[in-house]
């Protein structure tokens, strides 16, 4: 197998191509900066909050940032603390090492500071599956961690793997208000409290984000988190893994079908939103989700 630009023996072959070391380095920062000038993720002068976690995908997204955008842009990492013992922690040390590295400042925020409990103190109190309680918490972090940093735009690493499972779990939900909220950008809803989400790694998937941290010498852990798998999410990740090796393109095929239907919906009809009483943060209903289970917990 020969790269498809220079005949060098090629180390991957994807839907992106046939390429060498070099030139899938080359392939995979032009498809990013490509998505980002498309959907205008980023515009000269902004403040731009990268959620870093200190794993492959957001270290090469802040490579990626830091290379491209640190001379026009304020970039600032943010990362979130689940309180995941011998997991978060090991992370926490990469994320603070590769900040340096890169030379962008870094700010942490923690479950146990806005709950009083941690991950794992939550998984020991709280039936039912860790990643619901877990992702209402980071959403709500991330853009707390955001609009604190007065960031005009949030970066996160998601591919085009963790998209095509968002996209088939709203389906099977029935949930087309929330699948319309996906996409390159995030931010339909124009309120004070939202930072708008992007996500420049759309169009590349699990194994290229992967890929390209190893040949950039991001010594990431690639170990999952310990809670991973279980679930709903787990195993519509198993299902569209295997409708990808059955059918090659899937996965970019269900999130072209998820941006053609953003696009011929009116995505601001229906939705009207409040404020939380709590917090003040923007809300669908009284009480935003993040509040309803800090009370929970503390009770
Ligand atoms: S796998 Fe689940 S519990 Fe672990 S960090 Fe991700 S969402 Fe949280
Ligand atoms: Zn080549
Ligand atoms: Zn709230």
């Amino acid at each position: 197998m020969e790269c498809e630009v220079c005949n060098l023996p090629a180390v991957v072959s994807t839907n992106n191509g046939t390429l060498c070391g070099e030139h899938f380095k080359e392939r995979f920062e032009s498809i990013t900066l490509e998505t980002i000038k498309k959907y205008k993720l980023i515009k000269r002068g902004e403040t731009v909050a990268v959620a870093n976690s200190g794993g492959k995908d957001s270290l090469s997204l802040l490579y990626i940032i830091s290379k491209y955008f640190r001379k026009s842009n304020k970039i600032i990492s943010i990362t979130i603390d689940e309180g995941i013992k011998g997991y978060r922690d090991k992370t926490m040390e990469i994320m603070k090492e590769y900040c340096k590295r890169y030379g962008v400042d870094y700010k942490i925020y923690s479950y146990k500071d806005f709950t009083g409990k941690t991950m794992d103190d939550i998984t020991g109190v709280r039936k039912g599956i860790p990643c619901s309680a877990c992702g209402v918490l980071r959403r709500y972090l991330i853009n707390y961690a955001a609009s604190e940093v007065k960031a005009d735009k949030v970066a996160t690493a998601h591919n085009m793997d963790d998209e095509a499972e968002n996209v088939v779990m709203n389906l099977v939900q029935n949930d087309l208000e929330k699948m319309i909220r996906l996409g390159a950008y995030s931010g339909i809803v124009k309120d004070g409290g939202f930072v708008p989400r992007i996500k420049p790694f759309l169009f590349l998937s699990e194994k290229e984000t992967m890929l390209f941290s190893i040949l950039n010498g991001i010594n990431a852990i690639h170990t999952p988190c310990p809670y991973a798998g279980f679930g709903f999410r787990g195993l519509i990740s198993r299902k569209i893994k295997q409708f990808e090796t059955e059918f090659k393109g899937s996965k970019r095929n269900i999130i072209e079908s998820m941006l053609k239907i953003k696009e011929s919906t009116d995505t601001k009809k229906g939705i009207k939103i409040n404020r939380c009483i709590h917090c003040g943060f923007p809300s669908i209903n009284e009480v935003c989700e993040a509040c309803k289970l800090r009370m929970e917990l503390q009770n």
